[in-house]
């Protein structure tokens, strides 16, 4: 199979699959009204649909993301999260939104249509720019003062890259979805502590399709209560 049609196969539309984290996640005690959401999407205004769909249903969420949605925030800002969360009985709940993006136009992953923009542009972006430094054989990356969130970027991803070839766009949004989870996850256990939280993670990709069209596809959905760990098929 191709990879759009990987990607296309099982997309939802998003208030589709925002309903569906809804019903999921209250079988496992997770309601918006005893939960935090975190969510961890792209700076990009492409974002904004997706962001309000789920606040609407679980409400104004805390964000955690940044370029491209690595998770950046680090423990200050996972304490802050904590001291926010409600409790009502005795236990604190974060669903954790993570959802990197990606274009699609004309069968071209990456690509993406712009109100206003006459030409096509790219979708992440920031990914993109990594990949091009990439392919230009670039590779020592360190931290700049002026573009801190894009040089932690670089030096996050770039340590976990193949040895051998430049990773496709597509390779690369699914790498930053992996280390985004993984990153909110250690996050949030550095911040709690000794105190009980129960962290409902959904993770998947954004894809904007051209006509201003985003779908929500790979979904993955992990609940951990205590040492319990329950998958939600999605
Ligand atoms: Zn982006």
């Amino acid at each position: 199979m191709d990879d759009v049609s990987r990607l296309l196969g099982e997309a939802v539309g998003v208030d589709d699959f925002v309903t569906w984290s809804e019903w999921a996640l209250a079988r496992v005690g997770f309601r918006p009204s005893n939960c935090l959401a975190l969510v961890d999407v792209c700076r990009d205004e492409l974002m904004s649909g997706f962001q309000e769909s789920v606040a609407r249903v679980w409400g104004r969420p805390f964000e955690i993301g940044s370029l491209a949605a690595m998770v950046l925030v680090g423990t200050t800002g996972l304490r802050a999260a904590l001291s926010h969360v409600p409790g009502e009985d005795g236990r604190h709940r974060f669903v954790v939104f993570v959802f990197p993006h990606i274009g699609i136009d004309e069968g071209v992953i990456g690509r993406v249509q712009r109100r206003g923009l006459s030409r096509a542009s790219t979708a992440c972006g920031a990914l993109a720019g990594f990949r091009d430094q990439l392919v230009a054989g670039e590779g020592d990356f360190g931290l700049d003062t002026d573009d801190v969130e894009q040089s932690l970027l670089r030096m996050r991803l770039a340590r976990l890259l193949p040895a051998d070839g430049v990773p496709s766009l597509l390779e690369l949004t699914e790498l930053v979805r992996r280390t985004a989870v993984a990153d909110a996850r250690r996050f949030v256990d550095l911040a709690r502590g000794s105190e009980p939280v129960d962290v409902a993670v959904v993770s998947g990709l954004v894809v904007h399709l051209p006509d201003e069209q985003d779908q929500v596809t790979l979904v993955d959905a992990e609940v951990r209560i205590e040492q319990q760990v329950i998958r939600l098929p999605h």
